[in-house]
């Protein structure tokens, strides 16, 4: 990255508390902004003054406003949002839910936690075919989905242990021309990639992560229609921590505010700095192309280093925060562990000569 962190990177930063070493951990966890933090504080303050009941309804435009955030941002102009406790409550409810053949399609690299979701409630899963980099085969599916259909595709548009971009708006397209219903898994793709075309029958995503919410909450959109009565019942009368979901909804706010495509071009131009970067690290392998348009890098150890060991180090004698990732994160197509490097927009030049340093100072 020739060019200094930019506007968007300076405001972002300046919104959060001062980070403690170098942040490059989105995927798993953004930094909240302190706008977030104490609208989540506030909302709880406001509870106890004036009863935890009547905050809530209080709170309701805010709430609404986030709601209306996410249809927006997944193209589901009609859809019926949900906060939830996040992504896998989102797939546990939809699962749970369905009344048809329990088939479904999903990508070889699907995330392990949902691959469980999914043997839990009696789903036979069928593997969507791949490219080289585990890239859905565009050539395949129409073959693939014609020849064995199955009762619905989950398609997680981005994964959690690669940066590689699936085109989900092929997906979406071969799902309408099948008359197949689509779950769309964003917890990686929402407020990082181009999610407003996509129009899916189900959406969902976690706070968290790229949109920067408070931990322990998601959202769910789905097609009206789509989740039975009691269902919908039961889901919108569950205990929540409502000032979680004000803290997301202020998120969603300043997201907008930033402008998304102009997040989302930033996070591409992230992910390609962060690879040019990371070329240079001593022995370690970026399995992403450097263009590929994701701000998700993901590096194969070089022999005899143990990728937990390393992001252990990172953290305790670099203070630089990156995830470890286990085959188990995607156990039906990594084969080796691996370590993931996340930086939201506001990483600078230097945050990533840090990185490249504390690397190899920590593998050994
Ligand atoms: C993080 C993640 C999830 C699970 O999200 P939670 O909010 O922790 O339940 C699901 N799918 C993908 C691709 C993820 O990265």
């Amino acid at each position: 990255m020739t060019q200094a962190q930019g506007t968007l990177g300076q405001n972002w930063r300046a919104a959060r508390p001062p980070v403690a070493g170098v942040h490059v951990d989105s995927a798993a966890c953004s930094r909240q902004s302190v706008a977030v933090i104490n609208a989540s504080a506030e909302h709880a303050r406001h509870e106890a003054e004036v009863g935890g009941y009547v905050a809530a309804e209080a709170a309701s435009p805010v709430l609404e406003a986030g709601r209306a955030a996410v249809r927006a941002l997944a193209g589901m102009s009609d859809a019926d949002v949900v906060f939830t406790t996040g992504s896998n409550n989102a797939l546990d409810i939809l699962l749970d839910d369905w009344a048809g053949e329990r088939s479904l399609a999903c990508l070889p690299g699907e995330f392990g936690p949902n691959l469980m979701i999914m043997a839990r409630h009696g789903f036979e899963i069928r593997e969507l075919p791949v490219d080289g980099f585990g890239r859905l085969d565009l050539d395949a599916l129409g073959a693939f989905l014609a020849s064995n259909p199955p009762a619905l595709v989950h398609f997680t548009m981005l994964g959690s242990h690669s940066g590689v971009v699936q085109p989900v708006h092929d997906m979406v397209a071969a799902c309408r021309g099948h008359g197949i219903p689509l779950i769309v898994d964003a917890a990686q793709g929402f407020g990082h990639l181009d999610c407003a075309g996509i129009g899916a029958d189900a959406f969902y995503s976690s706070s968290r992560k790229w949109t920067a919410g408070p931990r322990g909450v998601g959202m769910l959109a789905t097609r009206p229609g789509l989740l039975s009565e009691p269902t919908q019942q039961r889901i919108g009368h569950t205990e929540a921590n409502v000032g979680l979901h004000v803290g997301l909804s202020v998120a969603l706010g300043e997201y907008m505010a930033a402008g998304p495509e102009h997040v989302q071009a930033r996070l591409r131009e992230v992910g390609a700095a962060t690879r040019t970067a990371l070329a240079g690290a001593r022995g370690w392998t970026v399995l992403e192309r450097v263009e590929e348009p994701s701000a998700i890098t993901t590096l194969r150890p070089p022999d005899g280093a143990d990728p937990m060991a390393v992001r252990a180090r990172l953290i305790a004698e670099h203070s630089v925060v990156t995830t470890y990732l286990g085959p188990e994160r995607a156990p039906r197509e990594m084969t080796h562990p691996a370590l993931r490097v996340s930086p939201h927009v506001d990483v600078t030049d230097a945050d990533l000569e840090s990185l490249v340093e504390a690397l190899a100072a920590a593998t050994r």
